[in-house]
């Protein structure tokens, strides 16, 4: 998080979302970017370039306190759909449907939008961009990664967004929170699509599972890695090293373990906050036993709307509120909610602060265990995860 203090910029690693934003928004050069070991980046501030011109402090997302009011009371008046790509390789190779990809292909090639800002994949760490799409410029569907989990600063490359009628821009709540100021003058039509995401993971996450593989991740950072495709709910790939994502996601990588810093202050896993037109997210507990992916969408918008139901290739099966409530994480996103005081320093109930002590140590503890100890038998890991969660234990 960068803010303004005592008449110089100040970076909070602490709070930082690792959008990648500051550093091309600054006129001056005066922020650069240092890859830790963890895969995240550090920021520090030139203050003999620095302008004080404050650009880089109004577009962090972090700074962007949220008072969730009434956060859920409109779920059960959206409209939801379990979404795939008509064509079955597609859709198996995709995240979960491959419903955004289709979204950003066919949107272009049919004209329902003009540029697309989302990402490419890439050669180097961290593996993937932000790329500005147009009609001229349509990506392959092989083009788009999947869901990366280690971090991404996704609007590093922003300022190749050209003007455009309706632009799409996608990504994570955060990041759009990001996009959003500085792309508004820049089309007639904006519609944001928000990846859902309660947490973005640093590359140590990837080194467990590379353990847990029996394989490593070497200190150059030249490997390749993917973390969904390949048929529901997915493979995680780590060179020519494979982990089924079932299994991936019933081991403590899926317990709030090494998380990007600044996702504890963020709460908004929706973007409804920032306005999403529509989310995205898996849809377990409610969706068929077969290994074709599907998403879960939720239409905030009567635009998101129109935009899913006239984009080609893409199959819509409506849903209830009632029969979608056990994928969309409410609580989950609640608990989030409740301790973003906490992570932000400020006075919160004895509740609260109890949770948020207790969630602390049990990260410290179980990250501590899974990383010093050697590869283990997969069972050590179930064994650990049957362990009482105490932050949802405290927030019922
Ligand atoms: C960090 C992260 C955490 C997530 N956590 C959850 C979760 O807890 N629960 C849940 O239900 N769903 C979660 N998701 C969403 C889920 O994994 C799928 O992305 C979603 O269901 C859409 O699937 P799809 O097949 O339609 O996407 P696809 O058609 O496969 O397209 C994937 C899209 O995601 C974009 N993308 C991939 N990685 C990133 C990234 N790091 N930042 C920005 N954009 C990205 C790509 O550019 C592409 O446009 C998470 C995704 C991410 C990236
Ligand atoms: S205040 Fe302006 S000049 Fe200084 S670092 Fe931020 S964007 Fe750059
Ligand atoms: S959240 Fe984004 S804008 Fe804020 S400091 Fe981190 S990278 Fe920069
Ligand atoms: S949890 Fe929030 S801050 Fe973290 S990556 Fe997701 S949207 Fe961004």
């Amino acid at each position: 998080m960068l803010k303004f203090l005592n008449n110089f910029i100040t970076f909070d690693y602490y709070k930082c979302q690792q959008c990648g934003i500051c550093k091309p928004i600054c006129s001056t050069k005066a922020i650069s970017y240092t890859l830790l070991p963890n895969g995240l980046q550090n920021i520090s501030i030139d203050s003999d370039k620095c302008i004080w011109c404050k650009k880089c402090v109004n577009a962090c997302p972090a700074n962007k306190e949220s008072l969730y009011t009434n956060y859920f009371e409109e779920f059960p008046n959206k409209r939801y759909f379990l979404g795939y790509n008509k064509d079955n390789s597609l859709r198996r190779e995709s995240s979960s449907g491959g419903v955004c990809k289709t979204l950003i292909i066919e949107g272009l090639k049919s004209g329902l939008v003009d540029g697309v800002y989302s990402l490419k994949c890439s050669t180097q760490y961290p593996y993937a961009e932000g790329a500005f799409y147009t009609r001229e410029n349509i990506p392959a569907y092989t083009e788009i990664p999947n869901s990366v989990y280690h971090s991404v600063m996704a609007c590093l490359n922003f300022t190749a967004i050209q003007r455009c009628d309706k632009l799409m821009i996608v990504g994570t709540a955060c990041q759009l929170r990001a996009l959003e100021k500085v792309v508004k003058n820049k089309c007639n039509t904006l519609i944001k699509v928000c990846i859902f995401c309660k947490q973005q993971k640093t590359l140590d996450s990837t080194r467990f599972l590379a353990k847990v593989m029996g394989t490593k991740i070497p200190e150059n950072l030249n490997f390749s890695t993917c973390y969904r495709g390949t048929g529901w709910p997915g493979i995680v790939r780590v060179n020519e090293s494979e982990l089924p994502w079932n299994r991936a996601a019933q081991i403590p990588f899926g317990r709030r373990l090494w998380t990007v810093p600044g996702c504890d202050v963020c709460g908004d896993s929706f973007g409804t906050e920032c306005g999403a037109d529509i989310s995205l997210m898996d849809p377990w507990e409610i969706r068929q036993q077969n290994d074709l992916g599907e998403t879960l969408i939720t239409a905030h918008t009567e635009k998101g709307l129109q935009l899913l139901q006239t984009i080609p290739n893409l199959v819509l099966e409506a849903k209830t509120y009632q029969e979608v409530k056990p994928a969309l994480s409410l609580k989950d996103v609640w608990r989030k909610q409740q301790l973003v005081p906490f992570f932000r320093g400020k006075d919160c109930d004895k509740e609260i602060m109890k949770a948020g002590k207790k969630e602390r140590q049990q990260r410290k503890w179980l990250q501590l265990i899974v990383e010093r100890l050697p590869r283990m038998p997969f069972i050590f890991y179930r064994a650990l995860c049957k362990f009482p969660d105490l932050r949802n234990r405290i927030l019922k």
